[in-house]
């Protein structure tokens, strides 16, 4: 690791202050970070770490959804009663993360702030339509994920919550790379009352949806209605645990299981 100045404020607004040096980085439970810092591949000059911030944790029932904090972490989101409730289909997904190291210390906003290709969380967001609260703004879930590893975060931004509105149906399904559990592909299907939205993330640099099984599974909600509706294979991602055609193959085969389990 580089030398680093390490800041533990208990409030945002001070975490936001500490933020705007030129150089300052925040931290949340550090599953990504703390590697990248000692593979030396960040040198931050100052660590901001967001974990005495009570504000910044738990889980909310509001306005018929659930409103969940940045610093809450996976095994919080799997094992809520709230969520379980209102949208089982997000506790599921939070405990296909990774192990229980990674669910114990790894956060919601620290996996959408870095926005892995392969994470979980980010097809959860689009498909239900969350929207992404920061210490500036609120952000659509579809306008939040950039690219690969990129949002729409500004430097000096914080990510304090994510508001998720209740589906009608949901469900998530992904095939895991057996050694890390992060999505080699992975699909949420989400039912709702301004109809259907299929996520996807894996399978290219950035989680993106799929008009045409969501317009299929508008007319039809059965897998059957999206048996014959492939992705190209072209821009997807290929590399040692899957190719490019394979992840496209697959699409089809995670969005099937996803809208069987839905039922
Ligand atoms: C072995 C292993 C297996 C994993 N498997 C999976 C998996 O199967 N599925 C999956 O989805 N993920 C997986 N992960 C990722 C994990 O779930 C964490 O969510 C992810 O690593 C981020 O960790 P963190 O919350 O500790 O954030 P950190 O590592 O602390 O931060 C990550 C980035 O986000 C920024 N950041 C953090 N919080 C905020 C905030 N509130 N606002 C703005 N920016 C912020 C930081 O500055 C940093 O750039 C795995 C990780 C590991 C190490």
């Amino acid at each position: 690791m580089y030398e680093f100045d390490y800041h533990q404020p208990a409030s945002l607004a001070d975490a936001a202050k500490l933020l705007g040096a030129e150089e300052a980085k925040l931290v949340a439970g550090g599953m990504t970070l703390v590697p990248t810092l000692k593979q030396r591949l960040a040198k931050p000059s100052d660590l901001v770490d967001l974990a005495a911030i009570e504000t910044l944790k738990g889980i909310k029932e509001e306005g018929g959804g659930v409103t969940i904090g940045a610093m809450t972490r996976h095994a919080e989101v799997n094992r809520s009663d709230v969520v379980k409730r209102v949208i089982p289909a997000l506790a599921a997904l939070a405990g296909l993360i990774g192990d229980p190291a990674v669910r114990n210390r790894g956060t919601i906003g620290g996996s959408i702030s870095n926005n892995d290709p392969a994470a979980d969380y980010p097809a959860a967001l689009v498909a239900l339509g969350a929207t992404v609260v920061t210490t500036k703004r609120e952000i659509a879930a579809e306008d939040f994920f950039s690219g690969m590893f990129e949002t729409a975060l500004a430097q000096d931004e914080i990510v304090t919550a994510i508001k998720f509105p209740k589906p009608q149906a949901a469900a998530y399904q992904k095939f895991r790379n057996p050694a890390s559990r992060y999505a080699i592909v992975g699909v949420f299907v989400a039912r709702t009352g301004s109809g259907v939205r299929v996520a996807v993330t894996g399978a290219g640099p950035c989680v993106f949806r799929v008009p045409a099984m969501e317009a299929a599974l508008a007319k039809s909600f059965t897998a059957d209605a999206i048996k014959d509706i492939t992705i190209p294979d072209d821009g997807l991602n290929s590399d040692i645990h899957a190719s490019a055609e394979y992840r496209a193959h697959l699409v089809n085969v995670m969005a099937r299981r996803a809208v069987t389990a839905c039922a």
